[in-house]
């Protein structure tokens, strides 16, 4: 696959659109545009095609062309295009997706709160265990432990549970109620001689004096994502949640999976709780909720959350928690319609039939040159560049070599992620054998590539 033209005009500092007066210069000066899309494959401005190798941003289960997500969203909007879901009022698309969230949701689920985003839904998570524990009578508990490389969101709260330094920067974060352990990452933090186990027993007890060092009765949850998603892809070390688990129960800790990017299908079962043995209080869904196709992320509460919410509520008379878009009926048909399009095409079934290819392939990276470490469960993956395999030492970070690579990656058509060096995959769910060869084909010869040039 070749394509015509350079691919990175411009890269911008910052996320917010510069205004272009019109179409012409937008295509000039203006950053990468994508026009279209059609499967696994997006077209720019120019025609040029490209596998989306991160799902845009995680997203596009179902690729970026499919008709029933848009014939669901058509519906929808000729039959009733907004209404919202206070003063007990709801539509049957919010009604029946939280239905169906809860009864395939990992736990014991027994509501759904909808947000816009994954943001707005852990901001919406810490809230609730907040008012939960004040209606406990348990004023005091209320501190979050997150992991260093987390990613959880970027309003004020969310943004102070990821642990990503340069989210925090010059933004006055993270706020004092979060503290942060460390990353679940054997190749980067296992010590010298330490195997993989003694690492994780390392780690759990790392969090175990954490939460005594603070105290019990001050610290209300952890926080985690099954897999570590834009902290560069960190897949933790063999039964560290099993362990972790009895440590939260002793301590009345609740437990909150951000299943924002393993949710529906990524790690090869339906969430990553499952693939992991999480036993989760909370669980937070997003992207592939929707394939992406509209905005819409869920809160999912335990029973138990919900009866403590119920009578705080009554006490004040509501719960006083919502967003004017909160189960928007139009996002909720899309979701509502994409989940039932998993089980029409026994989607989950597919996923695992290209599990062991998409791995095998994964794997094989790790032989190239500059690969450190290729890593993965399901289909996602990450694949680490450094300067030198063998003592591990990365690129100095202002060679900005991920940006390099994922550049010139583009101009062979492939749309690659770098989180850092980490080069992350999260192909649409519905990749078949060719083009998870034609993907790695591809990565393969840009490494090899970059290898000779540096
Ligand atoms: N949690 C995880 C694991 C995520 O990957 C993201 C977004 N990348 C979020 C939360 C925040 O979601 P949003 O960008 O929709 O606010």
């Amino acid at each position: 696959m070749t394509v015509q033209s350079a691919s990175i005009k411009s890269i911008d500092a910052t996320n917010m659109l510069h205004p272009y007066t019109d179409l012409n210069s937008l295509r000039e000066q203006g950053p990468f545009i994508v026009e279209r899309g059609e499967g696994i494959y997006v077209y720019d401005d120019n025609g040029n095609k490209y596998i989306e190798a991160t799902g845009a941003l995680w997203y596009a289960a179902l690729g970026f062309g499919e008709n029933e997500l848009v014939e669901a969203a058509i519906a929808q909007m000729r039959k009733l295009p907004c209404y919202h879901t206070f003063y007990q009022k709801s539509t049957a698309p919010s009604a029946l997706l939280a239905e169906r969230l809860v009864s395939m949701a990992p736990g014991n689920m027994s509501r759904a709160f909808f947000t816009n985003s994954g943001s707005e839904a852990i901001d919406s998570a810490i809230k609730t265990v907040w008012y939960y524990n004040n209606s406990r009578g348990l004023t005091a508990k209320k501190k979050f432990i997150a992991r260093h490389r987390a990613y959880h969101g970027v309003t004020i709260a969310s943004c102070s549970l990821t642990g990503i330094e340069r989210n925090h920067l010059e933004f006055d974060l993270p706020l004092p109620f979060v503290r942060h352990v460390t990353c679940p990452h054997f190749y980067r933090e296992g010590l010298e001689g330490e195997t993989e186990s003694e690492f994780c027993d390392r780690l759990i007890a790392e969090i175990e004096q954490t939460i005594i060092d603070e105290g019990a009765d001050t610290v209300a949850a952890f926080i985690a994502e099954p897999v570590m998603a834009a902290g560069g892809v960190v897949v933790p070390p063999e039964r560290y949640f099993e362990k972790l688990m009895p440590v939260l129960k002793r301590h009345d800790i609740l437990m909150i999976a951000d299943e924002v990017v393993c949710g529906f299908g990524r790690t090869g079962q339906m969430f990553g709780s499952q693939t992991f043995g999480i036993d989760p209080d909370i669980v937070i869904v997003a992207k592939a909720l929707s394939s992406g196709y509209l905005p819409i992320a869920s809160m999912l509460v335990s029973e138990d959350i919900c009866d403590g919410i119920a009578d705080q509520s009554k006490n004040l008379g509501s719960y006083n928690h919502g967003f004017t878009y909160s189960g928007h009926p139009v996002s909720s048909a899309v979701a509502l319609r994409n989940l039932e399009l998993y089980e029409e095409r026994n989607l989950m079934e597919h996923v695992n039939d290209m599990i062991p290819l998409f791995r095998e392939r994964l794997k094989a990276t790790a032989e190239l040159p500059l690969v450190g470490e290729a890593r993965g469960v399901g289909l996602i993956g990450g694949i680490e560049l450094v300067a030198d395999k063998t003592t591990r030492q990365p690129f100095d970070p202002a060679r900005k070599i991920g940006l390099k690579c994922s550049g010139m990656a583009e101009n062979t058509g492939i749309i690659i992620r770098p989180m850092g060096d980490a080069l992350a995959l999260c192909p649409p769910l519905i990749i078949k054998e060719d083009e998870i060869n034609q993907l790695f084909d591809g990565l393969e010869a840009t490494i090899r590539k970059l290898g000779n040039e540096l």
